[in-house]
């Protein structure tokens, strides 16, 4: 297989779709600036490549006897332990291959124990936010202290037996990054166990599991410049060890028997199989742990530097830009990702939206980011009213509930952060 050379550290890293053109409104064309990495991040050019040299070999993994079988086996359970090493879990920690972050957190929903209280704040994107069963809700913290604090007093004050904390590393609205280290010693010191909601940070951060002291970590492929239809779900094997399995099939099941009595009888497996029922998507867990060799090999330290100096362009274009509101929880100043949103006095949110694609050939998303209460507490807004993932229509006369949303990573130039700071401005 072969590995293009690692970009150097000042440049972006080669991804798909960078030459694709697009036409303007105003005529002619330009090539199409994505700024929507939130949403989705583009394929990394190695990724592709990657996938690309594999495709002939591919063969059923697992159960099959042939070559070509044996060799996606290897390639697959390869993929695994990449991803744990990426992900730095500890040594008997599991690595299940998911659809995404909300097919990950929906497998640990149904993994708790019954009796499993579960702590989220409110901020939190709705695939954290909705699959547990006994959840107790936090309300939105001003600095990450607080968030602290209120999660120690929650914690503090439930009754005995199991619990669990969902916490997000980065916001997909704010961008704002979490205390996460802080975050998982108070859940422990409570004795409830903590999984981290990654989809935002890993393709920005490096996300120790060990050293955070998370019990599990959860992210999807297709934020991680992978977009080939797989997630993951990494950590603690106990409760995974012994719940029912997420999917009932073949792969999942050890042994079945049909009995005298006419039923038929189950043996699950054990470790990541007993989760993974049906026949995998060994493409895509090829990508993710392509795309966390690239990560590595590029170095976040540098990645994080890059991309630290493009959320500081886009700040300050922002803020010289009259009735410009950005979306902070933690205060303007705060570390976070290349994740920022805003509202501009006396303009629809998604008006601004098409007018960056149209005009531009920006790609941005507006709306609420399937976070609708974290967009509420942040923008003010009736704490019961209904709302929808994208950006709901404001009766005449009514402020529209709804942001724009600017978003990159290690693909995005310059340039196109440059173009966005120009149209705003
Ligand atoms: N959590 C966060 C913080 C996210 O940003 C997203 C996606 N926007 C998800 C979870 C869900 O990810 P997916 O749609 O890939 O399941």
């Amino acid at each position: 297989m072969s590995f293009a050379t690692p970009a150097s550290r000042k440049e972006p890293l080669p991804v798909l779709g960078r030459d694709v053109r697009v036409p303007l409104v105003t005529g002619g064309e330009v090539a199409y600036a994505a700024l929507d990495y939130a949403a989705s991040a583009p394929a990394l050019q190695r990724v592709w490549d990657d996938v690309a040299a594999y495709a002939p070999y591919y063969g059923s993994v697992h159960r099959g006897a042939g070559y070509l079988s044996q060799l996606s086996t290897e390639l697959f359970e390869n993929a695994r332990a990449t991803i744990g090493g990426f992900l730095g879990c500890r040594p008997d920690d599991e690595v299940v291959f998911t659809r995404s972050t909300t097919d990950s957190l929906n497998l640990l929903a149904r993994a708790v124990p019954d009796d499993c209280r579960v702590f989220v704040f409110e901020t939190e994107h709705h695939a954290a936010l909705l699959p547990w069963r006994r959840v107790t809700y936090l309300d939105a913290p001003r600095t990450p202290q607080e968030a602290v604090r209120t999660l120690e007093r929650a914690l503090a004050r439930r009754a005995p037996g199991p619990a669990l904390v969902c916490v997000t590393g980065a916001s997909n609205v704010t961008g704002e990054l979490w205390p996460v280290r802080e975050l998982a010693a108070a859940a422990h010191a409570h004795g409830a166990r903590i999984v981290l909601d990654a989809a935002q940070l890993a393709p920005h951060h490096p996300v120790d599991v060990a050293a955070l002291d998370v019990d599990w970590v959860a992210f999807s492929g297709h934020k991680l410049y992978a977009p080939f239809g797989s997630g993951v779900l990494a950590g603690r094997g106990d409760w995974l060890a012994t719940a029912r399995p997420y999917l009932a099939g073949g792969g999942a099941s050890r042994r079945v028997v049909r009995r005298a009595d006419g039923h038929v009888a189950v043996e699950w497996h054990g470790g990541p199989a007993r989760h993974e029922a049906g026949s995998p998507n060994v493409i895509g867990a090829h990508a993710i742990a392509s795309a966390c060799k690239a990560l590595t090999e590029a170095g976040f330290a540098s990645l994080v530097a890059r991309e630290r100096h493009l959320v500081e362009k886009v700040r300050a274009g922002l803020a010289a830009v009259p009735g410009v509101r950005v979306l902070s929880l933690f205060g303007a100043d705060a570390p976070r990702v290349g994740v920022l949103s805003f509202v501009v006095d006396g303009w629809n949110s998604s008006h601004v939206a098409a007018a960056l694609s149209a005009e531009y050939g920006i790609g941005v998303r507006d709306g609420l980011f399937c976070a609708h209460p974290l967009v509420r507490a942040v923008l003010g807004g009736a704490p019961d009213e209904p709302g929808e993932c994208g950006a709901p229509e404001a009766e005449p006369g009514e402020r529209a509930l709804n942001a724009v949303r600017v978003s990159f990573g290690a693909g995005t130039p310059d340039e196109h952060v440059e173009r966005f700071v120009r149209a705003v401005g």
